[in-house]
């Protein structure tokens, strides 16, 4: 066992191995946990009881977490005097699966994102944001629970990049000189540059994950959501990588759009994940008006980040909306909201978010009927309309309860 100076490894749990190029999960896998700051105390002590009883129940006693605390944001600077420290980075990449509440960002002195840097240095290149609703939550849609959407956002490029230069500085300055005289480009001297770099390597893993997880999730198609028909090099070459790839490699599983019309005469073989591909303009009216004709989507960044936030509103639930950043093998489980501070400790807040992260990472390890357990509870508890503050003043005639309130009726409900 690596020797870590705060951490202390779970005597009772084991590690999370790789064997054939996948995840070996044992029956009591030690998964490192982030409380994370302001409200992550609340909802992740929440959301540890659910997910605890939950696979007591569902397993018998058979499976059991070993929770490891590891250490970032306030709490880390505290102990190391540092806000994201080597040895919290060291075992999360060494034990594959975490899950993680938000963190603070320090205001001032350059610092960077946290979540932002934690997705960086693992290089948890697809970011996997699952969109539906539960029934009795506020919506501002007609039906909003014909939207059932897995959204996998390319994590690591396109604009994101952070490749970009001020107008008037000497950069940019350089840049336009030669992109005028060089390439013959006509662009005004009084502008900002952004750079949007879009590789096939950065779209081709993503786009396997993305198919990958229909094939086990059972899903019956993927989407690729571009602006291709603007963006040739970029967005339409990551359509373009996207079919490719889902040829190459899935040709067995996979039949796209065209050819269910030419070669099947529209009705899709079966067994097969239907590929086909989007507008990212034309996406956002699809989710609104045909939202049950999509299922999995993969997009590049910027469309991704739009998308998972407008598809979260549109089934009422951004406080409860999930997300989690995957690379090859590491999956970091993390609520999307923030940290919420004037509500910090007050035992007030909604734990949905980051229990439906901790949902998604429990069918990550293939811990299913764990999962699914958690997902009628949540969903039976929210029909009992006794909600959290959030839901509750969207839901007329619902019960106000706390955090840890609504977490025991759950884990009733379970
Ligand atoms: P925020 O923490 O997400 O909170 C904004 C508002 O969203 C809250 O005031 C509350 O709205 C609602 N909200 C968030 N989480 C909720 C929950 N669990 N239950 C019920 N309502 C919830 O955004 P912020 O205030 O802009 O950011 C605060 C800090 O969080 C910053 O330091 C920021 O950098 C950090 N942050 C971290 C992450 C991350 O770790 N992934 C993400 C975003 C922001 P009402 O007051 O209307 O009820």
């Amino acid at each position: 066992m690596a020797k870590y100076k705060h951490i202390v490894v779970p005597a009772n749990g084991s590690p999370v191995t790789i064997k054939n190029k996948k995840l070996v999960i044992p029956d009591n896998p030690i998964i490192p946990v982030i409380e994370g700051d302001g409200i992550g105390r609340d909802i992740m002590k929440a959301t540890r009881r659910i997910v605890d009883a939950a696979v007591a129940k569902a397993y018998g006693g058979k499976r059991r977490i070993a929770w490891m605390d590891v250490y970032a944001g306030e709490k880390a600077n505290e102990l190391y005097g540092e806000w994201l420290p080597k040895e919290t980075i060291d075992a999360i990449k060494k034990y594959y699966v975490s899950l993680k509440g938000p963190l603070t960002t320090p205001v001032g002195g350059g610092f960077r994102s946290l979540n932002v840097t934690l997705r960086q240095v693992m290089n948890l290149y697809a970011c996997v944001r699952p969109v539906r609703y539960f029934e009795g939550v506020g919506s501002p849609v007609t039906h909003p629970e014909r939207l059932n959407i897995v959204i996998f956002r390319e994590n690591t490029e396109d604009v994101y990049a952070g490749i970009e230069w001020r107008k008037g500085s000497p950069e940019v300055k350089k840049v336009i000189s030669w992109l005028n005289k060089t390439m013959k480009t006509k662009i005004r001297t009084d502008s900002g540059i952004g750079i949007k770099p879009i590789s096939s390597t950065g779209s081709k893993r993503l786009v396997r994950k993305a198919i990958q997880y229909a094939i086990d999730k059972n899903r019956k198609s993927v989407t690729l959501v571009h602006k291709g028909n603007i963006m040739k090099y970029t967005e339409g070459a990551f359509r373009d990588w996207g079919y490719e790839l889902a040829k190459k490699e899935f040709r067995d599983r996979i039949v796209t759009e065209d050819e269910v019309y030419s070669l099947y005469d529209g009705k899709v073989p079966a067994g097969k994940i239907v590929v086909k591909d989007r507008i990212a303009d034309s996406m956002f009216q699809q989710i609104l008006i045909r939202a049950d004709e999509y299922d999995v989507l993969a997009t590049p960044n910027l469309n991704g980040d739009y998308l998972s936030d407008a598809s979260a509103a549109q089934v009422g639930g951004l406080g409860m909306a999930p997300g989690a950043n995957i690379g090859d093998f590491i999956g970091l489980f993390e609520a999307t909201h923030g940290t919420a501070p004037k509500y910090a400790d007050k035992d007030m807040v909604n734990p949905g978010s980051l229990l439906l992260s901790a949902v998604l990472m429990l069918e990550y390890m293939g811990w299913d009927e764990a999962a699914r357990m958690i997902e009628s509870g949540l969903e039976k508890t929210i029909q009992q309309k006794t909600v959290t503050y959030d839901l509750e003043r969207q839901m007329p005639g619902a019960t106000k309860v706390s955090t840890s309130q609504f977490a025991t009726h759950i884990i009733g409900n379970l």
